[in-house]
């Protein structure tokens, strides 16, 4: 059976280490990472992010900011908004939540942000940064599944990944992260062939697609590491629900080295790595090194 890779546990140690950090910028520099959320709308599934994002903000000593606005707000009061917020220097994170009411341009939005306040790593000057090796802000979803990938194998060098799914919020990114660590990699998408013995050529397997369970056991190399990115909830027979990953767990993980479960793997991790994000963002602002963990 594969090692089960916790993401909760990993994302508890990691707040627990930006606790410290936080903690100690305060009492060096004075600073206090402040972190804004943006929600338009009521989409409960937002509101659970929202208010699960500003909790354990607050519990890592960044300050947490909400903006709750109507659905029906427009684009141009949001603009503004976000132009205030850019020139806020005690705001060093900024996030709209996604998706925005269809009367508003997500992508003019996002653009509008400060890049170095894009602690979604979203804007296209963040995006330009991680594939050229710069200093951007990399998006939480592949950055958490980094994190987990190096605290298990250490150096990555020289490994073959596949990244199933070519989104720009998860596939690409992914992509650029593990080739910045000297991975070889191939994207994979709904258009690759033979896509199982592409898949079955990987030493790392990275599933972001939104099918559930695509990814069967027998797509895996035996002792590959498995990151299983997809939440989606299935109904069963019962009538009742189940979250359930873009890989199937069961057959998956006779096969796998290690493997991380749907719920409890990457999702965990993304909050995780915005509220590092907003550290990160906050030290940078102010010149100052982020301290050791
Ligand atoms: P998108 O829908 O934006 O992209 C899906 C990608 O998967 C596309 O590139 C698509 O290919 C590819 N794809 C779709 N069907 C197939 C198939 N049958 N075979 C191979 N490739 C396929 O999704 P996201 O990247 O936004 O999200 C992916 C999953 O990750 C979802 O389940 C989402 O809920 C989850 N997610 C989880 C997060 C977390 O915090 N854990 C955060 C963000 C997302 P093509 O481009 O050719 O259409």
């Amino acid at each position: 059976m594969a090692h089960l890779i916790d993401g909760k546990q990993f994302a508890a140690k990691l707040r627990e280490k930006m606790t410290g950090q936080i903690a100690s910028i305060k009492a060096d520099h004075n600073i206090v990472p402040g972190l804004a959320v943006v929600l338009v709308g009521e989409d409960p599934a937002s509101q659970v992010y929202v208010r699960s994002k500003g909790k354990q903000a607050k519990e890592c000593g960044i300050t947490s900011i909400e903006h709750k606005l109507e659905d029906t707000t427009s684009q141009e009061f949001l603009l503004n908004l976000i132009n205030e917020m850019n020139n806020d220097p005690a705001i060093n994170g900024i996030l709209v939540q996604l998706p925005l009411p269809k009367h508003i341009d997500s992508a003019k939005v996002l653009e509008a942000i400060d890049p170095a306040k894009d602690v979604d790593g979203f804007h296209p000057i963040n995006v330009g940064m991680l594939s050229t090796g710069g200093k951007g802000m990399v998006p939480c979803t592949p950055l958490g599944s980094l994190m987990m990938l190096q605290d298990y194998h250490g150096d990555l060098t020289g490994m073959t990944a596949v990244v199933v799914g070519r989104s720009n919020i998860v596939g690409k990114p992914m992509f650029n992260l593990l080739l910045q660590q000297s991975c070889t990699v191939t994207m994979a998408h709904s258009r690759t062939k033979n896509i199982e013995d592409v898949v079955r050529a990987a030493d790392i397997v990275v599933a972001a697609v939104g099918v559930p369970e695509l990814v069967k056991g027998d797509w895996i190399k035996p002792g590959a590491t498995v990151i299983d990115v997809g939440i989606n909830r299935i109904q069963l027979e019962d009538g009742k629900t189940k979250l359930v990953g873009d890989v199937h767990f069961e057959s998956a993980q006779k096969v796998a080295g290690a493997i991380t479960p749907v719920p409890g793997g990457v999702g965990p991790m993304t909050i995780a790595c915005l509220l590092y994000n907003t550290m990160v963002a906050a030290c940078r602002h102010n010149n100052v090194e982020l301290p050791a963990a």
